[in-house]
């Protein structure tokens, strides 16, 4: 068993002598939440820090399993991760109890949609924004903005980034700044393009940094879009003001959340190789009786969570709240009838 009497007052004694910090200020971090949003390259690090200073509570949301590909950008999770097909979500609450007993880490294993967010966001003080697509951003921009609640955007591709602290009410939003999202497929991404670790961990660490400020009081956080360039060693700020007009937070049109797109479809994954399907229902699947009908129909893998499936070249893997990720192909039509072949639906 963890001990978990290390006394605060040593264990957090280096973040206590900060004056920006001190004991009210550590008192204040054990007595909040935040919510990591997306445990991948930009989640991993944000969840780390945010753990070992204290922060009282974390929910983690992420829809993947560890992979491979994961190990250099992904600071929380191991090769044990990878050969057990963890959901990122759940390894990465492994690791952070190890790190700090002393706090509470929840997992959540799903996937981020306008049905589920506005009470994910609803249930923490603040929000790390560690996604990876410009549609969940959005819709976390529409349901903070809506909650009042505040989040810190954070991007990183190759080896650039941008960080923003939004204040809903006090300062821009990210609907301020870029009205609209790029078109599905029309930007790069990180499975595309790639992406570099130290990158990906500035940028964590500079969300982090203001979201520590947020859960603080505030201080000079969301007033500021920062630019940040790894390799050319390069950072700058630039005045983030609130924009009238605004659809979000000016008219409080919340159109991303109110479309409840991806509540209930099949969406191809940019850049990668799968087309994950979404079943209205969301109920979990009964993994024992799937693991008996599959078996005689190729290799199958069950880790007491998530349910792997392989036949030929193509690979299912069934989620805990009922998703389906149909690797293998892109071709939606393929995937769905793979799933009513092998899963029913
Ligand atoms: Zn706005």
């Amino acid at each position: 068993m963890p001990d978990t009497t290390f006394p605060a007052a040593d264990r957090y004694s280096r973040h206590v002598l900060l004056d920006r910090i001190g004991q009210e200020g550590q008192r204040k971090l054990a007595a909040s939440s935040a919510l990591v949003l997306g445990c991948g390259s930009l989640g991993s690090s944000q969840a780390m820090l945010l753990a070992r200073a204290g922060v009282g509570r974390l929910v983690l949301a992420d829809r993947d399993i560890v992979e491979a590909r994961n190990l250099p950008t992904q600071l929380l999770y191991d090769e044990r991760d990878v050969a057990e097909g963890l959901p990122k979500a759940e390894a990465a609450a492994r690791r952070l109890r190890a790190v700090n007993s002393g706090i509470a880490i929840e997992p959540v294993i799903a996937d981020v949609t306008a049905a589920n967010i506005s009470e994910l966001v609803a249930g923490a003080d603040l929000v790390l924004d560690g996604t990876d697509n410009f549609e969940t951003r959005y819709l976390l921009n529409d349901a903070a903005v809506k909650a009042g609640k505040p989040w810190v955007y954070g991007g990183v591709l190759g080896t650039d980034g941008m960080v923003m602290a939004v204040r809903p009410g006090r300062g821009a939003c990210l609907r301020c700044l870029f009205d609209a999202p790029p078109d599905l497929g029309q930007s790069p991404t990180c499975d595309t393009f790639g992406v570099l670790n130290a990158a990906a961990a500035w940028v964590a660490a500079l969300q982090v940094s203001e979201a520590i400020k947020l859960l603080l009081g505030g201080g000079d956080a969301g007033t500021s879009l920062h630019i940040l360039d790894i390799w050319g060693g390069s950072a700058t700020a630039v005045a983030a003001d609130r924009r009238a007009g605004c659809a979000c937070c000016g008219e409080r049109r919340f159109d991303f959340l109110d479309s409840k797109r991806g509540s209930s479809s099949s969406a191809v994954f940019c850049g990668r190789n799968a087309v994950q399907i979404t079943p209205e229902s969301r109920q979990a699947p009964d993994f024992g009786r799937l693991r008996e009908r599959l078996t005689p129909l190729g290799a199958v893998r069950f880790n007491g969570m998530v349910l792997e499936f392989t036949a030929g070249d193509r690979r299912l893997v069934v989620f805990p709240d009922g998703r389906v990720l149909v690797e293998g192909t892109r071709d939606t039509a393929e995937a769905r009838s793979l799933l009513a072949k092998y899963i029913g639906s």
